[in-house]
């Protein structure tokens, strides 16, 4: 498969035409249309775009690091053309007057849009079957989910019809759709991306991030959509680096962490067995394995729940049938309006979580649950913050088992929960992960994650990229 990077200077020399990349990527599209990975498609506005930019390279006009990049967008990252739906009836008809600031960063680095990608209801599940649109599939394996929630855009980067695209991750749905379908899948430091423009779900967790199929093909991506951005307080004004400057440097002088507490009770033998032979690959490769300890991770989950669920209730009160949403028929007065709108345009998921996140902020509870999640918080972030004293990365699975059936976890809550047991600590430490295929069980890919330091990106592209050509399958 070529590299991004090559694809790029293809189309900026004018040896391939932006138009035809972007109709062989909508012609793709249509043939995997079974999979569900999208939810709205845009030729008219690619194929403009894709000829406005022939043009300007026909005019000797230098053009940008994504040149002719077909891309498609997660539905919960507004684009100014088509609809944003977030995967939900209440926002099934809605147009954003705006494009986000990572859309207007990829058209400037003459990137293209070509569809918006489905997911879980308002980026709420770890297997995309809370979209009330019908669920993605795995084009790997259709019994098997395409994990969530962020699983069309793995889908339609799996199913080749985009070399890349766009995700957000809150708790690992970034990381945890890459695992299932097969291909790498990063979240980056919180505040390093705008999150302006992408809904919110739990605002100190969420952070938009790329897919694709190769490491250095992310960091790329990351490069472009990166930094400061004044529409967003809490992005970073952390100078951005070129993040694909340590890719091919290699694993000398790494050390990686492996903190024992992901190694027990809970992980698939198989799992553990692929991981561990990755971690093996690297140590010969000269990297130095350590053993670190998280003792804070068993209460990730439970703290986890408690934050994105208060946050998500105070976000998701904006669709009252009055601004943005679809509004119920009829209502007899303004409270039926808020209240029949949102029973109607609210999947049962959502509801659950509006409900639980209502609670643990209601008073009497707060001092309870949220003061006390965040204190938790604090001690994770701690931890791992003692782990890097020890190693540059840390590395554990991203999915404890193989693979779910579809259905498997989404009937169970507690299942649905405990699969983010590797991934939510990330997001509550605000900290950069990485998830890269590390070698199969049963035939399916299984996901390696590695978590970097704060704003230390640009190493872990660089520890990710030497255990990629490691593990190459
Ligand atoms: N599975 C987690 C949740 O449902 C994470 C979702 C996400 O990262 N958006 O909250």
């Amino acid at each position: 498969m070529i590299s991004l990077k090559e694809q790029v200077s293809k189309v900026r020399s004018g040896e391939t035409q932006a138009e035809a990349v972007v109709k062989e990527a909508l012609n793709q599209i249509g043939k995997t249309q079974h999979l569900k990975a999208y939810l709205s498609v845009l030729p008219e506005y690619a194929l403009e775009k894709a000829r406005a930019l022939d043009g300007r390279r026909e005019k000797g006009e230098a053009l940008g690091p994504l040149a002719g990049v077909p891309i498609a967008i997660k539905d919960n990252i507004v684009v100014s053309s088509g609809k944003t739906t977030c995967a939900s009836r209440i926002l099934e008809n809605f147009q954003s007057p705006y494009d986000a600031t990572v859309v207007e960063r990829l058209l400037a680095a003459g990137a293209i849009p070509v569809g918006k990608t489905n997911l879980d209801e308002f980026a709420m599940g770890a297997t995309s079957e809370t979209s009330a649109f019908g669920a993605p599939i795995n084009p790997l394996d259709p019994t098997v989910i395409p994990g969530g929630s962020s699983g069309g855009s793995a889908v339609a980067v799996a199913s080749g019809s985009v070399p890349v695209s766009l995700g957000s991750d809150t708790g690992g749905s970034i990381r945890q759709p890459a695992a299932c379908c097969g291909i790498v899948g990063m979240k980056p430091t919180y505040g390093r991306v705008s999150r302006y423009g992408l809904v919110a779900y739990a605002s100190s967790l969420d952070q938009i991030g790329p897919f694709a199929h190769t490491v250095a093909d992310a960091a790329l991506l990351l490069n472009v959509i990166a930094g400061h951005d004044k529409h967003d307080n809490t992005s970073s004004t952390q100078e951005v680096p070129d993040f694909t400057a340590g890719i091919g440097k290699g694993l000398k002088g790494k050390s990686i962490g492996i903190p024992k507490e992901c190694f027990g009770e809970g992980l698939d033998p198989e799992v553990e067995s692929v991981i561990r032979a990755a971690l093996a690959a690297c140590e010969r490769e000269g990297a130095k394995i350590v053993e670190v300890s998280l003792p804070s991770l068993k209460y990730a989950v439970a703290t986890y729940y408690v934050i994105a669920t208060a946050e998500a209730s105070a976000n998701l009160s904006r669709y009252d049938g009055v601004r943005y949403t679809t509004r119920t028929q009829s209502p007899k007065n303004l409270y039926e309006l808020y209240a029949k709108t949102r029973s109607e345009g609210f999947g049962a998921e959502v509801k659950k979580r509006i409900l639980l996140g209502t609670y643990v902020l209601s008073s009497g509870f707060y001092d309870a649950y949220y003061m006390q999640a965040q204190k938790v918080r604090r001690v994770i972030t701690d931890d791992y913050a003692n782990a890097f004293k020890q190693c540059d990365v840390v590395a554990m699975p991203t999915l404890a088992t193989p693979t779910p059936k579809v259905g498997k976890v989404f009937q169970d809550p507690m299942a649905m929960y405990l699969q983010d047991i590797y991934t939510v600590a990330v997001n509550l430490a605000g900290l950069p992960g990485l998830s890269l295929p590390a070698g199969k069980v049963a035939g399916l890919p299984t996901g390696l994650q590695l978590i970097g330091r704060p704003f230390a990106e640009q190493e872990l592209f660089q520890v990710s990229d030497a255990v990629e050509k490691l593990v190459a399958m």
